[in-house]
């Protein structure tokens, strides 16, 4: 199953293996949040170039994004995505550290074969994962135009080669009433508050009502100044997530009538804003799935699905997922009771066996990779499911 440039590539990420960890390790140590990941950025960076890949720094107008790509413009473009960003408070407990090194070394991996097969391998550092969404800018400046394929690995808590993510929209609400004297004159006041509270109300009615796939949470921003002031100002900031933006969008709709009755109801004005863009859901693409769990079980390893749709989130993956064919398996490194977001993830993450599921993650990558570099019926096939949207 494994010929000789696999072999090859496997005995790259051995050789490399030390560089790796270190790097995982370093991140680990100085967890970085959204848009701040400045070592991180350098230190990736510094190790790319090293291997004699061109830099660019800085792109789509973020700071702590980059690209490093190595190879010609002859072959299709495999592009490796290395996401850096850690959580507050609880350090790398989405496992980005070893994403990003898994990442370097199945770029660094795939790179040790261009001799022997044309193509060109991309390192894309995106910033920002957790908060602000650093995929978008980079989907909307272009970046992935003359991509053919982007991977990277999510460390987990099985083997999993699909996992659907859900659309994500956020919205923020604002009321505005009249500030009284809450025992003396409540019938000169026009109560903000209120406005907020029903439109949760309005929302709790909506949901039994939604999709079971579908989400709405919120959190209020703004609640009054003092018990005894009728607050004037109140806000809310939301979140509606769907399957597919077109339900997302009736969803929105149908949130924005329930801001709307609460302002009717207590005689408030109220205003819409929307702070970020839109998350899209992940375009799955079962070709390229495929062939990465034959490489998985070449590697010795099993897959163990769970169901495609169940505990989802969003990411900005699914940006990158709609402009190019992009898979994000997820490989273990903990025991099931453990989940990412956990404080025994950022554990897991700095711990044995997430270096050994970020190797495996490296491995499993560069053969993928090289698969769609020499493989042209593999990579028509992912080419084809992504234009046509079919499973294969
Ligand atoms: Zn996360």
């Amino acid at each position: 199953m494994l010929d000789a440039l696999k072999q090859a590539a496997i005995a790259e990420v051995d050789r490399l293996t030390p560089e790796l960890v270190q790097i995982s390790r370093f991140l680990h140590a100085n967890p970085e949040l959204a848009f701040e990941e400045h070592q991180a950025a350098e230190l990736l960076t510094r190790t790319m170039a090293s291997h004699g890949f061109s830099i660019s720094r800085g792109v789509a107008g973020l700071a702590t994004a980059f690209t490093a790509s190595h190879g010609s413009g002859e072959g299709p473009t495999i592009a490796f995505l290395a996401e850096y960003d850690a959580l507050p408070g609880i350090g790398h407990a989405c496992g980005h550290n070893l994403i990003a090194s898994g990442s370097v070394g199945a770029a660094l991996a795939l790179k040790s074969c261009l001799d022997q097969v044309p193509g060109r391998v991309l390192l894309v550092g995106c910033p920002a994962e957790e908060r602000g969404g650093g995929k978008i800018p980079l989907v909307e400046s272009g970046l992935f135009q003359g991509v053919d394929a982007a991977m990277l690995v999510h460390p987990g808590n099985r083997n999993e080669t699909v996992k659907k993510a859900l659309g994500m929209r956020d919205v923020e609400v604002e009321f505005f009433g009249k500030a009284a004297h809450a025992a003396a004159a409540p019938h000169l006041g026009i109560n903000a508050l209120d406005a907020v509270i029903l439109a949760f109300n309005n929302i709790n009615a909506l949901r039994q009502q939604i999709r079971s796939d579908a989400r709405i949470h919120g959190m209020i921003t703004h609640g009054g100044k003092a018990p005894n002031i009728i607050p004037d100002y109140a806000a809310a900031l939301f979140y509606v997530r769907a399957l597919d933006m077109e339900y997302l969008e009736e969803l929105y709709q149908r949130v924005l009538g329930c801001f709307e009755a609460a302002a009717t109801a207590t005689g408030t004005r109220h205003q819409v804003k929307r702070a970020g863009h839109d998350y899209r859901p992940h375009k799955i693409n079962y070709a390229f799935a495929r062939l990465f769990q034959q490489n998985l079980e070449a590697l010795g390893i099993s897959v163990d699905q769970g169901p495609e749709d169940a505990e989802m989130g969003s990411t900005d993956v699914g940006n990158v997922s709609q402009v190019v064919p992009t898979l994000q398996p997820t490989v273990t490194i903990c025991g099931p009771k453990v989940s990412c977001h956990m404080s025994e993830f950022a554990v897991a993450s700095g711990s044995p066996a997430g270096e050994h599921g970020m190797l495996l993650a490296a491995r499993a990558m560069a053969l993928t990779g090289l698969d769609l570099l020499r493989d042209r019926a593999a990579l028509d096939r992912v080419r084809a499911e992504f234009a046509g949207g079919r499973r294969p």
